[in-house]
């Protein structure tokens, strides 16, 4: 039977969480509806006092919580599941609101919560053993301790939960560090697991960008699991040097696409073009890069073309919404400066220029910039929104080099009638999540990481529940 709602539990005050407590701060800032402009509800800023006492409220529950058997802490996160799906519609317009996300697309995000857990409900901790006459060898995985869970602002939900559920699975307990541009669902979701788990094991810390640099110098969190910028992912990997925390950096993307010439251009166009503009665009393993086989290009990027002026871009509960807006006005001043790049160097736009300063609320068009030579701005780095290039190519080797000459691997798609052909290409991009016949969707069962300056480890899978567990290896002779 679903857990009920426990009243009273209200979703429009935001707190900080500490210590299995909802706690005030002397200061507040707002997120921003990007669709209205409007400010939402305030929120605290944490200090480092707040940080302080969530780090040592952590590490007092740390040792029940690693010492609680694992089936144990997979029925909590089952109960938080259904606990969370109790309130599914109140995070979703929640989440509308702090994204912008046509509501079905932030659905998807909502109902991910369950499978999240249950995917890694399904996941064992390895033990292995080695054993000859005189010892036995027993590798196990035991949990790191306090773990700060640095969040992007694109997928609220998914990418906090996505650190939260592995590091309390392997008995770690977590603070997590939401986006100052979305902190609204996952500071309620993490209040509301307060009626689950043990105080001190799921903590929240909303705050400015402050915040962030003070989870990286503290001396008492064990690892950090960030996901963000390239840019602010070398930030975190120096400041954590300094006191040798595990880190895992899920970061920027520039994902190339290769079409081959025999694919059927009217069904996989609209595929490739959603592989770019879903979500605005704003999907670290969206497709940044689309290389066409010069016999299609033409009739392809056409299809694209007719496909994108089809894509209705509007506020999350309009009927028919496909592209909501870009996140935040900084995201949108920075998309605004690929577009007025292209202009200015007069690449070709293949269905004319969207008027991207006009709107009220950060909206922007799909946008398809046709053949821009390859050093333009467009091409070697990500917007992060919806525009996207195009390039024809005609020999295999030039556009996998090509493809690989970036400093990012996130992910890439390849596209062929002939499976064996795509893999074979697949194979030699330089990438983490390589697709063949879909864009890119990360799956929790399988490992997700970067190559390059895409990251540093990865999360997901077996080998993601290892990121937040040292080796404990214990050699035992006879006597
Ligand atoms: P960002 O790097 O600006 O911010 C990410 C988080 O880091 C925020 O919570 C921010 O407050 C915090 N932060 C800022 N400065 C910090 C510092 N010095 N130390 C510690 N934390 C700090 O990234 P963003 O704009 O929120 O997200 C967009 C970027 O994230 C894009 O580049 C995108 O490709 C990438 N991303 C990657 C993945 C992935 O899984 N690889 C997923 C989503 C987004």
């Amino acid at each position: 039977m679903s857990p009920s709602k426990v009243a009273p539990f209200c979703f429009d005050t935001f707190y900080n969480v500490v210590d299995g407590k909802t706690r005030t701060a002397k200061t507040a800032h707002r997120g921003i509806n990007p669709m209205t402009l409007e400010e939402l509800w305030p929120v605290p800023v944490a200090t480092q006092q707040d940080v302080d006492d969530a780090v040592a409220a952590g590490m007092r529950a740390f040792p029940a919580w690693r010492d609680t058997p694992i089936e144990k802490r997979k029925e909590l996160l089952g109960k938080f599941a259904e606990l969370f799906s109790a309130y599914a519609d109140d995070f979703l317009s929640l989440l509308c609101q702090e994204t912008g996300k046509p509501r079905p697309f932030a659905a998807m995000e909502t109902n991910g919560v369950q499978k999240l857990i249950q995917a890694h409900q399904d996941f064992e901790l390895p033990v292995e053993k080695i054993e000859d006459d005189e010892k036995v060898i027993t590798t196990t995985y035991t949990p790191l301790g306090v773990v700060g869970a640095i969040c992007p602002w694109n997928f609220p939900i998914t990418l906090s939960m996505g650190k939260v559920v592995p590091a309390l699975l392997t008995g770690n307990v977590v603070i997590v560090k939401p986006s100052p541009f979305t902190p609204y669902t996952a500071l309620k979701y993490i209040e509301l697991a307060q009626q689950i788990f043990p105080r001190g094991v799921v903590q929240a810390l909303g705050g400015d960008d402050r915040l962030g640099p003070m989870f990286t110098a503290h001396p008492d969190i064990a690892k950090i699991s960030f996901t963000g910028s390239i840019a602010t992912g070398k930030k975190v990997m120096e400041a954590s040097a300094k006191t040798l925390k595990r880190v895992t950096l899920e970061l920027g993307g520039n994902d190339a696409c290769i079409v081959f010439p025999d694919v059927d251009v009217a069904k996989v166009a609209p595929e490739v073009a959603m592989g770019a503009f879903f979500n605005s665009g704003q999907v670290c393993v969206a497709t940044k890069r689309i290389y066409i086989h010069e016999k299609i290009y033409k009739d392809f990027v056409a299809a694209m073309v007719e496909f994108a002026k089809k894509l209705k871009v509007g506020a999350s509960d309009e009927e028919g919404v496909m592209l909501g807006p870009v996140q935040n006005a900084m995201q949108y001043e920075r998309v605004k400066g690929f577009f007025a790049d292209s202009k200015e160097k007069n690449h070709t736009f293949a269905h004319g220029e969207p008027d991207v300063a006009g709107s009220k609320g950060y909206f922007i068009q799909p946008t398809i910039i046709d053949n821009p030579p390859h050093d333009s701005r467009i091409i070697q780095e990500e917007p992060f929104g919806p525009i996207v290039p195009t390039q024809p190519w005609s020999d295999l080797d030039e556009i996998i080099q090509r493809a690989n000459n970036t400093k990012a691997g996130l992910g890439a798609s390849v596209w062929a009638k002939d499976v064996a052909q795509a893999e074979a290409c697949a194979k030699r991009l330089e990438a983490g999540n390589v697709f063949v016949n879909s864009y890119v969707k990360p799956n929790p069962k399988a490992f997700f990481s970067g190559h390059k300056e895409s990251g540093i480890g990865g999360e997901y899978g077996t080998k993601g529940l290892l990121s937040y567990c040292n080796a404990h290896v214990m050699h035992s002779y006879k006597l």
